[in-house]
Formats: C-alpha cells, sequence, structure tokens
C-alpha cells in the first residue's frame, strides 16, 4: 500500500506518493495538482465560493487547536462568509448550510472533510486504496494544534504515521536529489530554507551531508504571508470605490469576496509585471462596474509593514543556527508568496546571495512529506 505526503496548506493542499521512478505529484479530478482548501459540504469546487460563499468553508486550518475565545479567531471572525461558533468544549464550531440544515462543525470534522476528499483524489490516481499518509504542519504548531490535525486524519479515515513540519519536508525533498552532498565526515552544507504561503512565514537552516540531514534553527512569522498583501490592496480599493463610486464593499459579502479574488489577481501579475495594471469588476454592486488600476511600485509602499516583518525570522534563524552568513551554502525559497519580487530581494539582500529555485515551489512540501516515509 502507497503512503501519501500530504500537504495542507492554509489556500491550496497537495499530495504526493513515493514511487519506484521517483516521488509523483498527484492530480485531482480537474487534472490540477492543487486542490483548493474550500469545503463546501463535501464538494471541493472553487467557483461556488461566490455562488454559494456563505456555505463555502475556507481559511480554517488556522482554528485547529484554538478556542473559540482566542484573539486570533475573534480576529478572523468578521472577516469570514461563514459563522463561527463557541462548542460546549470551549473549541470553534463552523457552521454550514448541510442537506438543507444549519449544522456547526468541528474544526477536526471539516478538515477531515478535506482529508477524505484528498484520500479519494489520491486513490483514484493510484487506483488502489490510500490509507497510510505523512501530513505537514506548520513548525510552529502547538502540541494541542498538531493533535487537532491528526483527529481530523482519523476523521477521514486515514492513518497518519507521522506530522512533520512544513521547513523539514522542504529539507527533505531537497536532500534527496542533490547527488553532490558533502561525505559524511566532510564538513556539511549549510542551506536555508524560506517558505512564505498565504498564512505564514516559515524559516529553517538545515546541514547536509549525504545521506545525513539535521535541521539546525527554525523560525517563524505565524502571521505573515499572501493575504496580508491581498488584504492591503482590499483595504486600499475598498476606500477608492467608496470615493469614486460612494460604494460601501465592505457591507457586502459577496462583493468584498470578489475584490479579494480579484486583488489576488492583481498581486500575482504584478509579480510579474512593474508597469500600471488594470482592475475591472463588472457588475460589481448596485449594477455599478468599477475599474482601477495599480503597478508594483505603489503596491511595494501600501505594503511596507508587511515587507518589514520579513528579516527578523531570517535573522532569528541565523543567530540560533550560530553560523555566519559566509557558512550558508544556499538559500532555497518555496511558497506561493516568495515569488513576490520585493520579498524575494529581501531575503536576498539579508543573507547576501542570489537565493534558489531548486525546489518546486508549490509541491516541496508534499513531496517531502511522501519521502518521509518512502
Ligand atoms: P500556508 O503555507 O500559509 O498554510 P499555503 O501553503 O496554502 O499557505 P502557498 O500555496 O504556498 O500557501 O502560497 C499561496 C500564496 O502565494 C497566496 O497568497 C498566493 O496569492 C501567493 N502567490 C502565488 N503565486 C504568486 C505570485 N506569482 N505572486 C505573488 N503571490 C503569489
Ligand atoms: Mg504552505
Amino acid at each position: 500500500m502507497s503512503v501519501v505526503g500530504i500537504d495542507v496548506g492554509f489556500q491550496s493542499c497537495y499530495i504526493a506518493v513515493a514511487r519506484s521512478g521517483g516521488i509523483e505529484t498527484i492530480a485531482n479530478e480537474y487534472s490540477d495538482r492543487c486542490t483548493p482548501d474550500f469545503i463546501e459540504t463535501l464538494i471541493v469546487v472553487q467557483f461556488q465560493i461566490i455562488t454559494n460563499f456563505k456555505n463555502t468553508v475556507h481559511g480554517f486550518k488556522k482554528f485547529h487547536g484554538r478556542t473559540f475565545d482566542d484573539p486570533f479567531v475573534q480576529a478572523e471572525k468578521p472577516k469570514l462568509p461563514y459563522s463561527l461558533h463557541k462548542l460546549a468544549n470551549g473549541s470553534t464550531g463552523i457552521q454550514v448550510r448541510y442537506l438543507d440544515d444549519d449544522k456547526v462543525f468541528t474544526v477536526e470534522q471539516i478538515t477531515g472533510m478535506l482529508l477524505s476528499k484528498l484520500k479519494e483524489t489520491s486513490e483514484g490516481a493510484l487506483k488502489k486504496p490510500v490509507v497510510d499518509c505523512v501530513i505537514s504542519v506548520p513548525s510552529f504548531f502547538t502540541d494541542a494544534e498538531r493533535r487537532s490535525v491528526f483527529d481530523a486524519s482519523q476523521i477521514a479515515g486515514l492513518n497518519c504515521l507521522r506530522l512533520i513540519n512544513d521547513t523539514t519536508a522542504v529539507a527533505l525533498a531537497y536532500g534527496i536529489y542533490k547527488q553532490d552532498l558533502p561525505a559524511p565526515e566532510e564538513r556539511p552544507r549549510n542551506v536555508v530554507f524560506v517558505d512564505m504561503g498565504h498564512s505564514s512565514f516559515q524559516v529553517s537552516i538545515a546541514a547536509f551531508n549525504k545521506g545525513k540531514l539535521k535541521v539546525l534553527a527554525t523560525a517563524f512569522d505565524p502571521y505573515l504571508g499572501g493575504r496580508n498583501l491581498d488584504e492591503v490592496l482590499v483595504d486600499y480599493f475598498c476606500e477608492e470605490f467608496k470615493g469614486k463610486y460612494k460604494l460601501n464593499v465592505r457591507e457586502n459579502p459577496r462583493a468584498l469576496l470578489r475584490l479579494h479574488q480579484e486583488c489576488e489577481k492583481l498581486k500575482k501579475l504584478m509579480s510579474a509585471n512593474s508597469s500600471n495594471l488594470p482592475l475591472n469588476i463588472e457588475c460589481f454592486m448596485n449594477d455599478i462596474d468599477v475599474s482601477s488600476r495599480m503597478n508594483r511600485g505603489q503596491f511595494e509602499e501600501m505594503s511596507s509593514q508587511y515587507l518589514m516583518r520579513v528579516e527578523a525570522p531570517l535573522r532569528a534563524v541565523l543567530e540560533q543556527s550560530k553560523l555566519s552568513r559566509d557558512d550558508v551554502y544556499a538559500v532555497e525559497i518555496v511558497g506561493g508568496a516568495t515569488r513576490i519580487p520585493a520579498i524575494k530581494e529581501r531575503i536576498s539582500r539579508f543573507f547576501c546571495k542570489d537565493i534558489s529555485t531548486t525546489l518546486n515551489a508549490d509541491e516541496a512540501v508534499a513531496r517531502g512529506c511522501a519521502l518521509q516515509c518512502a
């Protein structure tokens, strides 16, 4: 039976499996290797987030192991199109419409549904039952948070052999294909791994010899990721549209969600293009079409409070490892948000090194998980 590796990201999930020919990433039924973290009462379909937004649950990864009264949960609550409830044991419940009824699920049940979906996808692709898996979690997850993810895997009928840290998975994925690592008695090769996803920023330094990997240090900013930058754009356009079109976008959850999606697209376009780019949304609210523009320079200026936060974890990881910049052989980046030029620049400037992109930025975590038990 195959062991699959699962990366449950805040925004997207990836599944990989180790086979005799190497590591393979598994595609879902839409031939997409990435499955979004949206649960619409058991159906994972991204376009439904707009048509059926009150029932589409997303952004729940960080509710694992947290009580309803946790300040993070309380801060997220007003931003969500679905409602949260306090469960009898104090934990966070998520309300969705299920078979024509409002029903409150635990976060373990919701992630359990997502994992069952991923289990099914893997079984479809591998044409055999899948039970054993390795799941990655952020390195900053507490024991309670890990326990909660583990419980979700059991609800999905999976046997989670191990939960590993995202950054450890990335290091494993790096080590496996490197044929030229130093021999065991030689000085190890030190590599920095930087992962910025949708919701968090993680950094680690690992020392490699042939057949040996030691994680020397890890650091993070659990609340810094691509979504902060989407919010910067959303805030800006909400203000602009208030003046220009007299629209109060924040009062209309559906319009707000559409604006979020358009801003994320714009953010990605700005990574590839520094000129002025348009933002146009037809029939946005009250039958009004809205349009505006933005360029990378403006975006960077507006995002400075977040860009400033990139350096602290880099400094922390270097200090913890007791290495100097000269001891670092390479700086490898993964995670969607590391595609942003201003983020890459800051990482490169800090380590005084060009950054490497040896690893597949999206799939490295899942591949590392698949390797853990291969
Ligand atoms: P997390 O690791 O925080 O749980 P995740 O693993 O789901 O989240 P990733 O898939 O690594 O996150 O990254 C998603 C983020 O990367 C999103 O914010 C997305 O908008 C952003 N992103 C992806 N491609 C680009 C790009 N070309 N330019 C800018 N941002 C991008
Ligand atoms: Mg991730």
